[in-house]
């Protein structure tokens, strides 16, 4: 075989399964309802990408000739091999699946995108430097001199594009991981002229990508490699820590385009499908997550959001007049009510408060109260990070609401009980407009009668960096403490 590999029809068959049980995890993974399902699909398909590909590229080695053809045997050796490899990588998944806290899962998801770039330009790599046995190349026989070995056209585009996109997704993936992990500060480092830099870099790129069609020498290859390496990294420092997540799900998206290239170079359907998935559904998270902070994908990507702003802010917090209550208050307040809004927040995912906080629920409904969640598409540090604590929790589907869904009821509320949230109810949002979340839709809990507020400190500012007006407020009562040790005193109060 010496241009384009045979597909096996059992093995496209299989991979088309697993395709749909791809597509059948992401509908799935699309409600709390429904989320176990789509995960029990995504396991299924990826079973059967995974035995599919190692049945139909068995290593096999050839042991001499029988009636002209080769005879081959299973190498069991490179077989051995393979499993250890995959039985290492599922110990330490399972491990780090194991151990990781939910407020870490950013900078997990970010450690190991790198690792999918990283595979994406090792697989580059490996098919630059043995094109036949990747399938990708043709070999000419001149009458005299050494053969030539002309990787195919289409599969250096294939491999310059996957090269790129893997390298920016490792770098860019490293140094996100490096700022959310707090090994690097999540200010954001403006290097003057960056974006005339980046422009230079990825014209340089695409250009070097197009010469790589005409000159297959390695140093194309390479410069192509060197060059994406930096601009990930030029990419990504200017971003500050606020816009992160979103570089997150961008940099998702990424690896799913590398990965899609890969599958073009292994010629592996299932990894182009899968490449696919992930590269449409990383960038349709980034732009939902852009709409729900109004920002433009365009100015997160420019960077320089989420300095220092807050500091000045927060000093100035402490001056001004505030009112302090207690467990007990808030479980008189919250007894009496018709209805409590609970809205939680990146604080409640510290605290691990989500279980304590069911039980408060339940006791107010066993007093007669009617309780219900409210969430904001932002609210803690992932999309659908506070659903995942209280679907943990057991908390009823039918009790929680999206920001649409129940933002008019707050106005018809006694208590709006806000667990660890800050800049998702931030009032600044609608009205000041020198405020970095002007725009951002907010929760409006300053329209309940009460609003109770769960915080450790008058200083503390949410990610944002910026103080929140409504601590202030008549209405407003606040409760400091650690999230979870404040609701269970509130919890014995209402016995
Ligand atoms: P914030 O980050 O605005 O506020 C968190 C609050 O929790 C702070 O006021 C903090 O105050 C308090 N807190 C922290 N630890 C505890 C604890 N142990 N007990 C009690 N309180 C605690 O959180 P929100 O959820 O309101 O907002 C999320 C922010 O993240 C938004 O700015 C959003 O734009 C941003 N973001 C979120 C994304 C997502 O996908 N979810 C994506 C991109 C950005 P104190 O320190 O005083 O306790």
């Amino acid at each position: 075989m010496e241009h384009g590999a045979p597909v096996n029809p059992w093995a496209a068959l299989a991979y088309l399964v697993a395709g749909v049980c791809f597509i059948l995890a992401l509908r799935g993974l699309s409600s709390p309802v429904s989320s176990q399902r789509g995960n029990r699909f995504g396991m299924i398909g990826m079973t059967i990408a995974v035995v599919t590909t190692i049945v139909t590229h068995f290593p096999m080695t050839a042991l001499g000739a029988l009636d002209g053809q080769p005879i081959f045997e299973p190498d069991l050796g490179l077989a051995g091999q393979i499993l250890a490899a995959i039985a290492i990588g599922a110990a330490i998944g399972l491990v780090t699946a194991r151990k990781i806290a939910m407020t870490a899962m950013p900078q997990l998801v970010a450690a190991f995108h790198s690792l999918v770039g990283l595979a994406a330009v090792l697989v580059a790599a490996a098919a630059f430097l043995n094109p036949l046995a990747f399938g990708i190349a043709q070999v000419i026989r001149p009458i005299y001199g050494p053969d030539v070995v002309t990787i195919l056209q289409v599969s250096r585009v294939e491999m310059g594009l996957g090269v790129a996109i893997g390298a920016i997704t490792f770098s860019g993936s490293v140094i996100a991981f490096l700022k959310l992990n707090g090994n690097m500060s999540g200010k954001p480092i403006m290097l003057p002229g960056r974006h005339v830099i980046n422009l230079a870099l990825l014209a340089g790129i695409l250009g070097l990508i197009g010469y790589f069609l005409t000159d297959q020498s390695p140093w194309v290859f390479w410069t192509i490699t060197a060059l994406s390496f930096v601009i990930g990294f030029l990419l990504i420092i200017p971003i500050g820590g606020a816009d992160m997540p979103v570089v997150v799900s961008m940099l998702n998206s990424y690896s799913g385009w590398a990965a899609a290239a890969m599958g073009f170079t292994l010629h592996n359907s299932a990894m182009i499908i899968t490449g696919a998935l992930v590269g449409s559904s990383g960038a349709i998270l980034s732009y939902i997550m852009c709409r729900a902070m109004n920002r433009s994908f365009i100015s997160v990507i420019a960077g320089g959001f989420g300095g220092d702003s807050g500091s000045g802010a927060a000093a100035a917090a402490t001056d001004r007049p505030w009112k302090r209550g207690s467990a007990e208050d808030a479980a008189f307040l919250m007894q009496q009510a018709e209805q409590v809004i609970i809205v939680p927040g990146y604080g409640m995912a510290v605290a691990q408060a989500q279980h304590t906080l069911r039980e408060m629920a339940d006791k107010l409904k066993e007093h007669g109260v009617r309780v219900k969640y409210a969430i904001h598409p932002v609210a803690g540090r992932m999309p659908g990070h506070m659903n995942v604590l209280l679907a943990e929790a057991n908390v009823p589907y039918d009790e929680v609401f999206e920001l649409e869904d129940i933002n008019s009821e707050f106005a018809q509320t006694d208590v709006a009980f806000v667990i660890g949230a800050n800049d998702v109810t931030n009032p600044a949002a609608k009205t000041d407009k020198s405020s970095p979340i002007y725009g951002m839709p907010v929760l409006d809990v300053e329209k309940a009668k009460t609003v109770l507020f769960i915080k450790r400190s008058m200083g503390g500012v949410g990610y944002a960096g910026v103080d929140n007006e409504l601590f202030y407020r008549d209405n407003t009562m606040m409760l400091l403490a650690d999230a979870k040790k404040m609701v269970e005193e509130i919890v014995k109060s209402l016995d």
